[in-house]
């Protein structure tokens, strides 16, 4: 078959070098791709994904069996439906399914009506209504706005005072424009993050493997929310009994949920969830893949990619779920200096080639661009280097030898991905 991968960034190049690796795909093309992707032996379309009519046409053009979609912004905007109407196989949702990453609010009121478990919160649409909500009830409270905004529409309150200057920002002086006129306020919840992908074809659903990610930029938690400063898998305390809850709590009555609803999801259904002392709690659902999970999570499936996409986006997913290595996974983000406000671009990167000629190390660029013969920086995140090992702490020990010898002025990393995991 011939696979387009839509994105550019670490997700979509460890999707597109699972798919070259299988025996069933005789081309990956990709829309609109990257230098780091075209390296990887991908045909690089350019183009703009959001541009839904041009990016079928083209994909049409090329032949295209079965395109996987990974970001969300593509799938919110319609992509797949275009798509199914072109009689092309999509891995990934229609747009009335990816209204549960699309709209907060949707996916808040979803969630009220299947007793799906989540922070207690309430939808706003007049900005005095939520600044009187506030005021009357002076908690730690989360502020989002309803629709996308690339992580940065999550405001975590510690007190009124900063919940009602988010509201602020969102609602009167429009920061984030139509998407934050509309904010979910929700009670902060306390406890360890977790990230549960699912793969369904609308009706069957395997869970993957649990992995963590890292959102912020410094160690320790703290600084700003980022896109993901890495991730690991598996996750050592997440026993089977929890995985099992999660399961039959969360992603089995969300999918049953949205089917009775008449918009079946197929792709991946990624649940967020805070582990907090009374169970887990869903903080957001995303209908994508997610980016950093996918590069800890691609390197230890024995399944074939491919296989599997093509099997959820054809309604055939098999009883059967995908098998998974034995082996941890550890991926490290190298960030570009000013990340995540205002990266560097063009800064020269040192030792790309050399680390990711190291058996069990994958380099996976996120933001990179050949210029003159050599490698650049053009995006925040600049390269994610994923490792394998027999256990974590082997891992996680080589993703930083490998990470150390990737260079660039200003490079940046966080140096306690997977520690506490294990410490104990
Ligand atoms: P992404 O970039 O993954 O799409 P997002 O911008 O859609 O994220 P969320 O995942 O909803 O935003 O929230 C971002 C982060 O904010 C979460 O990973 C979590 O750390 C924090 N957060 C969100 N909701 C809560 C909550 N109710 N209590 C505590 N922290 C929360």
């Amino acid at each position: 078959v011939r696979v387009a991968v839509i994105g550019s960034g670490g997700r979509e190049h460890a999707l597109a070098r699972a798919l070259l690796a299988s025996p069933r795909v005789e081309r990956v093309l990709a829309l609109p791709g990257s230098d780091g992707m075209a390296a990887l032996g991908v045909e690089c379309l350019g183009g703009n994904p959001l541009d839904l009519e041009t990016t079928v046409r083209r994909l049409a053009g090329c032949g295209t069996d079965l395109v996987v979609v990974g970001p969300e912004g593509p799938l919110v905007a319609g992509l797949a439906d275009r798509l199914d109407a072109a009689g092309i196989a999509v891995f990934g949702p229609r747009q009335a399914a990816a209204r549960i990453e699309g709209s907060k609010a949707f996916a808040k009121a979803f969630m009220a009506r299947y007793g799906i478990p989540t922070a207690p919160g309430r939808v706003f649409d007049d900005p005095a209504a939520a600044e009187d909500f506030l005021r009357r009830n002076p908690r730690p409270w989360v502020v989002k706005a309803d629709g996308l905004a690339a992580g940065k529409g999550v405001f975590v309150c510690s007190d009124a005072s900063a919940a009602l200057a988010a509201v602020h920002r969102l609602m009167r002086q429009g920061a984030l424009g139509a998407a934050g006129r509309r904010v979910v306020v929700e009670e902060r919840l306390e406890g360890r993050e977790l990230s549960v992908l699912a793969v369904t074809d609308g009706e069957r659903v395997h869970l993957l493997p649990p992995a963590r990610d890292y959102k912020r930029l410094e160690d320790g938690d703290r600084g700003p929310n980022t896109g993901g400063m890495g991730a690991f898998s598996p996750v050592p305390d997440v026993t089977p009994q929890l995985l099992d809850e999660i399961r039959r709590r969360i992603l089995e009555p969300t999918l049953a949920g949205l089917a009775a609803e008449g918009c079946p999801f197929r792709g991946v259904l990624y649940a967020g969830l805070m582990l907090t002392p009374d169970g887990p709690r869903v903080l957001e659902f995303n209908c994508r893949w997610g980016d950093p999970e996918t590069q800890v999570l691609i390197p230890r499936m024995a399944t074939d990619l491919a296989a599997l996409c093509w099997d959820a986006a054809t309604g055939r997913l098999p009883a059967e779920p995908p098998a998974w290595r034995a082996e941890a996974a550890v991926c490290v983000v190298l960030a570009a200096p000013g990340y995540p406000d205002e990266p560097a671009r063009g800064l020269p990167i040192t030792g790309l080639d050399e680390v990711a000629a190291v058996p069990g190390v994958h380099v996976d660029h996120a933001g990179t661009r050949r210029e003159r013969g050599r490698w650049v920086t053009a995006g925040g995140r600049v390269v994610g280097v994923t490792a394998r090992g027999a256990t974590l702490a082997e891992a996680r020990r080589r993703a930083y030898e490998a990470a150390e010898r990737i260079d660039f002025p200003g490079r940046r990393f966080r140096r306690d991905i997977a520690r506490d995991a294990i410490a104990g």
